[in-house]
């Protein structure tokens, strides 16, 4: 279906449950209102002259109006496209081009952001930008009144021509591992992987979502936004960017049932000096994705947060994003071991990345998924589409993964993180989660660099518990000695305050290896 079918679906059903809380300004809207105003904002932009398949750009941090955007755009058939907030003038410049967007969306300013400033940059160098609508300022409420309810004719029509495989969103990847590629997606593709993961995890029109991740990633925006209009739940954004106290405090004070997050984040929650005070007994569930999450730090979400039911979810942005899950009935040895099962009607296959043999299930090989999840292509970047799907329809998702014998999948690296010393190949995961035992680590890092005899050699990166009293290499080699096997222990060790991440929360390796000089 189209994302605005389901959307009128929902609200037909539950028209005076709660849809939308915006914590921060403390706005709240139900089914009913939040329809009306997203059909308002679709009237305005058919007012101005954006038609089904015009990109337009959203590059705002999370507050309600990105989620009117989302539906506003998908009602009317336009391509919205995500823009990363934290970008700055060449990144946005490169994406206003490459998709050739011509409305923008985007916020005044935030910290040290301003917004205006940088789009009167690039603005003479972007032809077919035509407007530029900014959050909160009169230009929003000067695109509103261009929309009259006389429009509805022209908007019902429109609204039949639309298809659920139609292109309606590019969302540019994390750029973890090099420059970010901007998959395109239709309605069929973000709106059905919403509602399956959903479906893991049982949201109801009960349910009340905390969604501290960025909207601008697929993670909010279908995980979350998606996953809640499909069920009848409502969002709840807890403050325009990541904040740990303002996360819980929304938790508390909406009594939210689930929150969102990567590890990194609930990290951050759990170390919060008063995070005992918080009362999180509404809490259910939750979703933990992006990135592996140590053992650790899964026991303590679920002892401590009250998340019993918490999910892991396994995807990409070119798979819309999910691909694997776990569900409720999991017990902690699969929510920490694993990415859980398959998602309904997604295959995946495990092969060799150089020949592409399917390997048996035990052996670890290139993860491969198929199905209704996997991205219409690469916008514009014919090439790059065709190095990652195959013409059997296989999404080649470059993690290495192992299929178990029980039908559970587990992660074990990136191909291109995997560090291969002397001929040993050295998966970081593994000796992150070994090191994440030492009392004295609070979070590390674990990546190759280069070395003349063995190619490569194994760093570790650390941000110690206690910075005034940091571990050195010797106390951390002699914890792995009789422990690790030889070539996996670490022969260097950087002590760091903070890693450089993206800003869906994912460590940038990459900086981490180029940042180090021997
Ligand atoms: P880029 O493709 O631009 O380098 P990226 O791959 O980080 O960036 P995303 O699409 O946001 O961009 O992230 C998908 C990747 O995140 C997956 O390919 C996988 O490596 C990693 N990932 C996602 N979920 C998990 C998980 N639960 N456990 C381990 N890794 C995960
Ligand atoms: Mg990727």
């Amino acid at each position: 279906d189209t994302i605005g079918a389901d959307l009128d679906r929902t609200a037909e059903r539950w028209p005076d449950r709660e849809a939308l809380v915006d914590v921060v300004s403390g706005r709240r809207w139900t089914y009913r209102r939040f329809v009306e105003d997203v059909d308002r904002l679709a009237y305005a932009l058919l007012a101005s002259g954006v038609a089904k398949g015009d990109r337009v750009g959203i590059w705002a941090v999370n507050c309600a109006e990105w989620v009117f955007v989302q539906y506003a755009t998908a009602r009317i058939g336009a391509i919205m496209v995500n823009i990363n907030p934290a970008y700055r003038t060449h990144e946005v410049e490169y994406v206003l081009r490459q998709a050739g967007i011509s409305v923008l969306f985007a916020s005044l300013s935030h910290r040290t952001s301003d917004y205006r400033a940088m789009v009167e940059q690039v603005r003479g160098r972007c032809p077919q930008l035509r407007e530029t609508v900014y959050i909160g300022d009169p230009s929003w409420e000067a695109l509103l009144r261009r929309g009259t309810p006389d429009l509805y004719e022209d908007f019902r029509t429109r609204r039949n021509e639309l298809s659920c495989d139609d292109p309606i969103n590019i969302q540019y990847t994390s750029g973890t591992t090099g420059f970010p590629k901007g998959a395109t997606l239709s309605h069929h593709n973000i709106l059905n992987n919403g509602y399956f993961v959903g479906e893991s995890i049982a949201y109801s029109e009960q349910d009340r979502i905390c969604i501290p991740v960025p909207f601008y990633h697929c993670f909010g925006m279908v995980m979350g936004n998606l996953a809640a209009t499909s069920h009848g739940a409502c969002i709840v954004v807890p403050a325009p960017s990541f904040d740990p106290k303002a996360t819980l405090e929304a938790v508390q004070q909406e009594r939210c049932t689930s929150l969102y997050g990567v590890p990194t984040m609930f990290i951050a929650e759990l170390n919060l000096p008063d995070f005992a005070t918080y009362d999180l007994s509404s809490l259910r569930t939750g979703i933990m994705a992006g990135s592996p999450c140590p053992v650790e730090v899964m026991k303590r979400v679920v002892a401590e947060m009250n998340m019993a039911e918490v999910s892991i979810c396994y995807g990409m942005t070119e798979t819309s994003p999910v691909s694997t899950q776990t569900r409720r009935e999991d017990d902690l040895e699969h929510r920490t071991g694993t990415v859980g099962r398959v998602l309904p009607h997604i295959e995946v296959k495990v092969v060799d990345p150089v020949d592409g043999v399917t390997r048996p299930r035990g052996v670890a090989g290139e993860l491969c998924t198929r199905g209704y999840s996997v991205m219409l292509g690469y916008w514009n970047e014919p090439e790059k589409t065709a190095e990652s799907i195959d013409a059997g329809r296989w999404m080649h998702t470059g993690d290495l993964a192992v299929m178990r014998e029980d039908g559970y999948v587990e992660i074990v690296g990136r191909i291109k993180d995997m560090i291969i010393r002397g001929g040993e190949n050295i998966y970081p995961r593994e000796i992150e989660e070994f090191l994440y035992g030492h009392p004295r680590i609070r979070d590390v890092q674990v990546v190759g660099v280069p070395h003349e005899k063995y190619g490569e050699e194994v760093l570790a990166c650390v941000i110690p518990a206690d910075a005034a009293d940091p571990l050195s290499l010797e106390e951390l080699r002699a914890y792995c000695e009789g422990r690790l096997a030889h070539y996996k222990i670490p022969s260097r060790l950087r002590i760091m305050e903070a890693f450089p991440m993206t800003v869906s929360g994912k460590v940038r390796k990459i900086e981490l290896r180029e940042g180090y000089a021997l």
